[in-house]
């Protein structure tokens, strides 16, 4: 059978993105734009007044940018960044809760820097809508946080999700994020496009879970595992509720067993700001001021 022709190139793409390879993140840079300030679910982890927590950290809030003022920005970044290689949006909210905003933005990226490479993170709860949008543009990575596979345990992470106007609650909203994720990700992963799957180690709610997400993702075609540990939002539902973020130990634990699973797992994750730039690891956002980007080229 002849090979598709996006095979050949998934290992060129994966040597160049800094959280795809381990190797990579001493060398390519990763520009976050953010664009993207609504969310349609609920995280019981999040705080609304921060960043996602989904792909970053809380305690921040991100200045949102138009299109128009991000096509500036990433313009100016890659004229002065040589290692740019990635540019993605995570937030603050979920850029498909977004999609003018997000798509508008790719849109632009692609006739200004055609080199770098699209990255899109998201809940999932839109992604198969969005799937032919995101092979028009280009966009080559996609993360999805996937916490739970299984609705009982979904239930004590999504307490709502709102789709096309109509909320959901409960083990309802569970089961419609939990199969629209694994939708997404599967028709994603069988166009070739690199699915990164991140999920958050939620001590007592979803540790022991973690294993049966890992398998059922592999199977789906994810191309990596990012588990991070909980942090949790000031004033969120688990601050309230006491929850705690693991220990260390618990996470290398974790990240070993799923990798004895056969999971490519992701172990350098830095857990960046929906703005940061830079090599990972470092944010230097304020080293390019938007006011000291130019209007034209
Ligand atoms: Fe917050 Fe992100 Fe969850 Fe939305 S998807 S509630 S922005 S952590
Ligand atoms: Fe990469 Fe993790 Fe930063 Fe996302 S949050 S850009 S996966 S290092």
């Amino acid at each position: 059978m002849k090979q598709p022709s996006w095979l050949s190139s998934q290992a060129e793409e994966i040597s160049r993105h800094p959280c795809y390879s381990e190797e990579a993140h001493r060398f390519y840079a990763r520009m976050h734009i953010p664009v993207a300030p609504a969310c349609n679910i609920q995280c019981n982890y999040c705080n609304r007044k921060f960043d996602c927590v989904n792909e970053s950290r809380p305690g921040v809030v991100s200045e949102v940018l138009t299109p128009e003022q991000a096509e500036r920005k990433v313009r100016g970044v890659a004229a002065q960044l040589m290692q740019l290689s990635v540019v993605g949006i995570a937030g603050p909210g979920d850029p498909l809760a977004n999609p003018e905003q997000t798509f508008d933005t790719f849109a632009r990226i692609t006739k200004v820097v055609p080199d770098v490479s699209l990255c899109l993170s998201t809940n999932g709860l839109t992604l198969y809508r969005n799937v032919d949008e995101i092979i028009q543009l280009g966009i080559r990575h996609v993360t999805i946080t996937i916490n739970a596979v299984d609705p009982e345990v979904a239930q004590a992470i999504y307490p709502w999700v709102v789709d096309e106007g109509v909320r959901y609650e409960g083990r309802e909203a569970a089961e419609l994020l939990i199969s629209r994720q694994l939708l997404g990700l599967e028709m994603l992963a069988k166009l070739g496009i690199l699915v990164k799957v991140n999920s958050i180690l939620i001590p007592g709610v979803n540790d022991h879970h973690l294993p049966a997400v890992s398998a059922r993702v592999q199977e789906l075609g994810a191309t990596l595992h990012n588990v991070t540990p909980l942090i949790i939002a000031p004033g969120s539902q688990y601050e309230a509720d006491g929850r705690k973020a693991p220990r260390p130990k618990e996470l290398l634990n974790l990240q070993e067993r799923l990798g004895k699973g056969g999971m490519k797992v992701m172990r350098h994750c830095r857990q960046c700001r929906a703005d940061a730039i830079g090599l990972l690891g470092q944010d230097r956002n304020s080293d390019f001021p938007l006011e000291a980007m130019e209007a034209e080229p």
